[in-house]
C-alpha cells in the first residue's frame, strides 16, 4: 500500500467542503459516523458501474467479479485486525447485528437459570440490550462492572465477579461516551482463567488504535464500517472459528446452505453458514476501500494525530468556568465528553451549530452510565483523522461564546 500523508487527507472527503449555516463545516461527531473519502464512495460507484452481480452464484463473468471483490474485501478485514482465517469473518449489518448475533447464535442456546453474563457500567446500550434479552429468555442473571468517576474500569471488582455460573463477557474495547480505553487484555486474561469467552465492542476502536484480535486473544470482536471512514448498513462480526462453529444460525435462507429438502437442511461452511441472503455486497467493497485508505496512511498515524487534538482540546477548555470533563481516564482516546454547569447540553449542541460545528449532545446511548456519573448527558467532540487544529479551535472558542451568551 501507498503511504499518503496526513496532511493532506482532508482534502480526500468532499463533504468537508459544505458550508453549513454559511459557515465552513467543523465536523467533530466522529463517533457517531465518519465521514468518507472519495476512494471509498468511488469504490461503491465503481462497483454498481463495473461489477455488479450477484456473488457465490452465478457461472457468468460478472458473478465472477463480484464474488473476487466481495471475498478480496473480507481478507483486507482479515488483514486489518489479523485474523486467523478468512472464514473467521462474517459481515453483518453492523455492531448492533454482530452482538445481537452472539447473543442470539451463541450464547442463548448454551444459557440456563442461573448462569451469568458480564457487562461493565461504560457499554453502549447495543451492548446492554442482546445480552438483557437472551438473559431475560434463560433466566439468567447480568452482572455489571462498575467503574470510578474518572470512568475507568473497575478490574478488581471484575475480578470478584467472575465465577463459575459465568458464560461470557462482553465489554467495549473503547467508551463511544468518554473515550475510555479499557484495559481489554487484562480483561480477557482474567476471563480466560475461568475458561470464561470474551466479545469486545471494537465500534470505536477500531478508527483510533490498531486491532490485533490474535494478539488480543479475545473471543469475539465486533465492529461497523460506517464509523472506520466506510459505508453504512455494513460491519464485521470476528469470531474464533471453533466458536463460530459451534454457533447456531439465527438467520436461514439462500447461501447459509449446503443442502435443503424438507425433511433437512444442511448448512453450509463457515463463514457462509452465518451469512444468509444476498449479502450488502457494495457495501462491503466499500469496507474493503475504507481499510485500503486506513492503512494507506496508517492506524498509528491517526491514533497519534487525534491525541495530539485531544490533549489540546482538553488543555484549552480547562478553566472555563463550570465546565466538567466527564471522563478523564488515564488511557484515553479522541473524544471529548464535558458539561457547562447550568446549560443543557442540547442547547449547546445548537448553538456550535449555529457555528458551523457538529458535535453529538445528549446520552450517547449510554443511559445508564450517565446516571452513575451523575449527568443527563453531555456534550461530546470526537476526532477523525482529518481534524485540525483550527477545528480545535473553533471548538474552544465557541464554548466560550455559549458560555458567554447563555450566562449572560
Ligand atoms: N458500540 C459502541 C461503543 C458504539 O459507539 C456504537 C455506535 N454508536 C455501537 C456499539 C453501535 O454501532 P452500530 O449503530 O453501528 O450498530
Amino acid at each position: 500500500v501507498v503511504q499518503r500523508d496526513l496532511a493532506q487527507a482532508r482534502a480526500d472527503f468532499p463533504i468537508l467542503r459544505t458550508r453549513v449555516h454559511g459557515k465552513p463545516l467543523a465536523y467533530l461527531d466522529n463517533a457517531a459516523t465518519t465521514q468518507k473519502p472519495d476512494a471509498v464512495i468511488d469504490a461503491e460507484a465503481d462497483f454498481y458501474r463495473n461489477a455488479n452481480a450477484n456473488v457465490h452464484r452465478g457461472v457468468h463473468a460478472l458473478s465472477q467479479r463480484a464474488t473476487d471483490a466481495y471475498e478480496g474485501a473480507r481478507h483486507k478485514v482479515r488483514s486489518f485486525i489479523n485474523a486467523g482465517a478468512d472464514a473467521e469473518i462474517i459481515f453483518v449489518r453492523g455492531t448492533t447485528d454482530a452482538i445481537n448475533l452472539v447473543a442470539q447464535g451463541f450464547s442463548l442456546p448454551r444459557l440456563v437459570a442461573g448462569d451469568e453474563i458480564i457487562v461493565s457500567a461504560l457499554e453502549h446500550h447495543s451492548n446492554i440490550v442482546p445480552w438483557q434479552m437472551a438473559c431475560r429468555r434463560a433466566g439468567a442473571v447480568l452482572r455489571v462492572v462498575p467503574i470510578d468517576d474518572a470512568g475507568e474500569f473497575d478490574l478488581d471488582a471484575y475480578a470478584a465477579l467472575l465465577n463459575g455460573r459465568t458464560r461470557l463477557v462482553a465489554v467495549t474495547h473503547l467508551s463511544n461516551a468518554l473515550g475510555t480505553i479499557n484495559p481489554v487484555r487484562r480483561i480477557i486474561d482474567l476471563a480466560h482463567a475461568h475458561g470464561v469467552p470474551v466479545l469486545l465492542d471494537g465500534a470505536q476502536a477500531v478508527s483510533h488504535l490498531p486491532v490485533d484480535v490474535r494478539a488480543l486473544d479475545c473471543d469475539f470482536y465486533a465492529f461497523s464500517a460506517h464509523k472506520l471512514y466506510g459505508p453504512t448498513g455494513i460491519g464485521v462480526l470476528y469470531g474464533k472459528t471453533a466458536h463460530l462453529q459451534a454457533m447456531t444460525p439465527c438467520q436461514g435462507g439462500g447461501d447459509m446452505i449446503r443442502s435443503v429438502s424438507f425433511g433437512t437442511t444442511e448448512y453450509n461452511e463457515l463463514p457462509y453458514r452465518l451469512e444468509a441472503g444476498t449479502p450488502h455486497i457494495a457495501g462491503v467493497v466499500g469496507l474493503g476501500a475504507a481499510l485500503d485508505y486506513v492503512t494507506s496512511i496508517g492506524i498509528e498515524r491517526i491514533g497519534a494525530h487525534e491525541r495530539e487534538l485531544l490533549h489540546s482540546a482538553t488543555r484549552q477548555v480547562t478553566g472555563i468556568p463550570g465546565l466538567r470533563i466527564v471522563g478523564t481516564a488515564a488511557e484515553k482516546a479522541g473524544i471529548l465528553s464535558f458539561t457547562l454547569a447550568g446549560i443543557h447540553p442540547h442547547d449547546i449542541g445548537t448553538m456550535l451549530d449555529d457555528s458551523g460545528i457538529a458535535i453529538r449532545a445528549g446520552h450517547h446511548c449510554a443511559m445508564p452510565l450517565m446516571q452513575r456519573l451523575g449527568v443527563d448527558g453531555t456534550a461530546r467532540a470526537s476526532f477523525a483523522l482529518y481534524n485540525t487544529h483550527d477545528d480545535v479551535d473553533r471548538l474552544v472558542a465557541a464554548i466560550r461564546r455559549v458560555c458567554a451568551t447563555l450566562r449572560s
